[in-house]
């Protein structure tokens, strides 16, 4: 049965949130410190995901998914962020491809492949990032060159989330190499695992371990034309950055979650911890840190919240997904540092969960568009909405 769809249907978000602690504390809270020790992908984990039906999380229910609006989207994220961030990467960039699908897809593409996204029967994610470039995206250089019908793509890209175990990717690809501006020449390709794609190897981590980030190469693989999402080749870009708002709200949250645990945990320790006589929650030095800490995770979490009701709202959100995912992301990262501290020798502990938290933080300032990157998004934002 599919937990989450029972609740969803009657609109209750109390319902769905409570499965995802019901999960979390069963399913994931016992097994992260050895799964993530050993950078073990949690096939059991995954399995659950695909119970709670969250890898349709925001696909619209007449095609299988649940239909959630990011406002509660994002709280489950939150949650599972708290717990262990890995977990929601399995379906947030997976997501991100089956949003492509579901907003600039054919209707025969719909059909066909949102369902299986959906149920978790196909996963997969989105594969931009090349060895050569990341954030300058204009610059890839795989390419897709058409043969009657269908692609033959050659190229290679790094960093791809859900590739190794995965079975199905949206590839960004060249289809035009010399299209000006660059963008003009660029697709988004539906990738399924077959002849001639390969997965190089699995990346070592310094956090975010157990979920499969994966290098790939293509060499003369055969796509069927009917995988370009939509109908005309020189959209891909676009269609990719327009993903890119929600998985910046996704990225935010864990950034919200993870500064959370760090002031919960931080709490909790400051007050049974004693120096010269008295709980380190007492001494003033921790009490500033204590402050902050938790004033940082509560704008985190009230940026989020107000970027997915904008994102639910309609329209672009390039400004408020920004501000969230550049805030809440930074607070995670000063957070873990300041959780640390407070720990003393014990957040430096492989057996406490700050250390982990201290490795995952900065991958957040990264995926989704870098923070710089973010600050100039934001810029160019608040220019556009408030001309002089
Ligand atoms: C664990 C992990 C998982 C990932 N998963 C995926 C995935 O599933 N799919 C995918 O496609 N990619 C994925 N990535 C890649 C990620 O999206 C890129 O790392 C990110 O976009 C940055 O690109 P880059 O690493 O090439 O850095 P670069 O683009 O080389 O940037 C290097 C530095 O220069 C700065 N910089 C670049 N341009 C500017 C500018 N114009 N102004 C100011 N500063 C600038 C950047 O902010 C950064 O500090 C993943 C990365 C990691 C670490």
């Amino acid at each position: 049965m599919n937990l989450i769809r029972a609740s969803a249907g009657d609109e209750q978000e109390a319902l769905i949130l409570q499965s995802v602690d019901r999960f979390l504390d069963r399913d994931v809270r016992p097994v992260v410190h050895a799964l993530e020790a050993t950078d073990t992908y949690p096939a059991e984990i995954v399995e659950k995901l695909k119970t709670l039906g969250l890898f349709g999380a925001t696909i619209a229910p007449e095609y299988g998914g649940l239909g959630l609006p990011a406002s509660i989207y994002a709280k489950i994220v939150e949650r599972m962020s708290a717990v262990w961030m890995s977990v929601p990467g399995f379906f947030n960039s997976h997501l991100m491809m089956a949003g492509a699908v579901q907003r600039f897809g054919t209707e025969e593409q719909k059909r066909r492949y949102l369902p299986r996204f959906a149920s978790g029967e196909l996963r997969g994610g989105v594969a931009l990032t090349e060895p050569d470039c990341g954030t300058d995206l204009q610059a890839i250089r795989t390419r897709a060159r058409r043969d009657g019908d269908h692609y033959i793509v050659n190229g290679a890209k790094t960093w791809i989330t859900n590739s190794v175990e995965g079975q199905i990717l949206a590839v960004l690809v060249k289809t035009d190499p010399e299209a000006r501006p660059p963008h003009k020449g660029m697709s988004l390709l539906l990738v399924e695992k077959g002849p001639g794609f390969k997965v190089v190897r699995k990346l070592e981590k310094l956090g975010y371990r157990g979920i499969d980030t994966g290098e790939l190469s293509f060499e003369d693989c055969r796509v069927p034309a009917d995988n370009l999402v939509g109908t005309e080749e020189g959209r891909g870009l676009q269609q990719v950055l327009n993903g890119l708002e929600l998985g910046r709200i996704n990225v935010a949250a864990r950034g919200a979650g993870l500064a959370r645990a760090c002031v919960q945990e931080s709490l909790a320790y400051a007050q049974v911890r004693k120096t010269f006589g008295k709980p380190i929650a007492e001494h003033q030095a921790i009490q500033i840190k204590l402050a902050d800490m938790a004033t940082r995770a509560e704008a985190a979490r009230l940026l989020v919240e107000a970027a997915a009701a904008a994102y639910d709202a309609g329209g672009r959100c390039d400004l408020e997904a920004g501000m969230a995912k550049l805030f809440a992301t930074e607070a995670a990262l000063e957070n873990s540092l300041e959780a640390m501290r407070i720990h003393g020798a014990y957040g430096y502990s492989k057996e406490f969960n700050i250390e982990r938290y201290y490795r995952d933080a900065p991958l957040l300032a990264i995926g989704e568009g870098t923070n710089e990157l973010q600050r100039i998004i934001i810029a160019r934002e608040l220019v556009k909405r408030h001309p002089a």
